[in-house]
């Protein structure tokens, strides 16, 4: 299928992919590595093929939160080093061994299964230790790190590849949390020079705070050309990747005095030109822009009427009467001079770009474009 027979689509900019990464390692301080995070099917892009980009672009490691999703890279050839951020039940030792997964580490139960699991299939297996230094969500706390490490050098097959904490407030104007929690980490840090990797920096660190880099920094929402908001300014040239377009499927006019779509919420106050756009919250669009968001068509914005549907979701095209069946509708990304951004529709959606991106629906077809 080409992008011609379809009527919704999503589009990914490998190249703006490959510019954001290259430009995120440029602000990197020299020797950190930089781990793409590729979780949730890469926040919606797609998890191998932007894995592959991303490797190709210079990226040492990937991100995934799920063996599953560890195994689908894997499964595609991927053999780039793979840490899995989330947790993972005991009984996946086995695959995670096998498969060279690098899992994360908060107690004492999983490495000892990995122990098993990797003398059992004559081998070895690194891990990282995540240590919660405030966000309190996950990660062994500060006090019990030195009784986990040194279980785990004590197993004889678990390897500790690095350390790790994550930040909670990193995009946020108060800088001291950001801060205090860096302090607390390098305090534990300090007493097991033997490990490899130390990091911290998600996006918003990355981008705000040099001194968090470390050997390695985990980046996610700003690969995909998104700044964290509220406060990060934007110091790195970053490109979006993801566009999602349909097309008009049904044009009518309608009298003063009439709704559209389910409740009739909407009512013309004058003769109206309707567009159907099958393109619905199912697809990814927050039924949160009903009577509220915008769409691009013919490079201007036009406003979505009434509510948005599971398919499909009408759009007001008055002021655009040239436009025909078939024409191209963008719901988010660029057309003409015009843009609509992942941040607007999270803005209308009452979220963060990172909700509007996993959002786009697992069914609706991916288009790989370079320019
Ligand atoms: C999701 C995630 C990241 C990436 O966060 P962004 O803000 O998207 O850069 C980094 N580290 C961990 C532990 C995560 O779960």
């Amino acid at each position: 299928m080409t992008k011609g027979d379809l009527l919704s689509w999503a589009e990914i900019n490998l190249s703006a992919f490959t510019h954001n990464i290259r430009n995120l390692r440029q602000h990197l301080q020299p020797g950190t590595q930089l781990m793409a995070v590729v979780k949730k099917n890469a926040y919606g892009h797609g998890a191998v093929q932007i894995a592959k980009a991303a490797v190709a672009a210079g990226a040492e490691w990937l991100g995934v939160h799920s063996l599953e999703e560890g195994l689908e890279l894997r499964n595609a050839g991927i053999t780039a080093p793979v840490l899995i951020l989330g947790g993972v039940p005991l009984a996946q030792a086995i695959a995670i061994v096998e498969k060279k997964l690098t899992p994360t580490v908060t107690e004492t139960k999983l490495p000892l299964a990995l122990d098993r699991a990797a003398r059992e299939l004559g081998t070895t297996i690194a891990v990282h230790v995540k240590v919660d230094t405030g966000i309190n969500r996950s990660g062994a706390s500060i006090e019990d790190i030195p009784h986990l490490l040194h279980f785990i050098y004590s197993l004889g097959r678990v390897r500790i590849g690095g350390l790790y904490t994550h930040f909670a407030s990193a995009d946020e104007p108060d800088r001291r949390v950001t801060e205090t929690q860096l302090q607390r980490f390098l305090e534990v840090a300090a007493n097991h020079p033997e490990l490899r990797f130390l990091h911290a920096a998600n996006s918003a660190a990355a981008l705000r705070f040099p001194e968090t880099h470390l050997n390695l920094v985990r980046v996610g929402i700003a690969m995909y050309g998104v700044y964290p908001p509220p406060a990060t300014e934007k110091t790195v040239p970053l490109r979006p990747v993801l566009s999602l377009k349909s097309r008009v499927v049904r044009l009518h006019w309608i009298r003063p005095g009439e709704g559209v779509s389910y409740g009739l919420t909407w009512t013309a106050k004058t003769d109206a030109l309707m567009a159907l756009v099958p393109f619905g919250y199912g697809h990814g669009l927050p039924r949160l822009l009903s009577n509220r968001g915008q769409v691009l068509i013919h490079g201007q914005r036009v406003p979505i009427r009434g509510r948005v549907c599971m398919d499909q979701c009408i759009v007001d095209v008055t002021t655009v009467p040239e436009v025909k069946v078939g024409d191209e509708v963008v719901l988010l990304g660029y057309q003409g001079s015009q843009e609509i951004n992942a941040d607007e529709i999270a803005n209308w959606a009452d979220t963060i770009s990172n909700e509007v991106f996993t959002r786009v629906g697992a069914g609706l077809r991916r288009i790989y474009i370079t320019k």
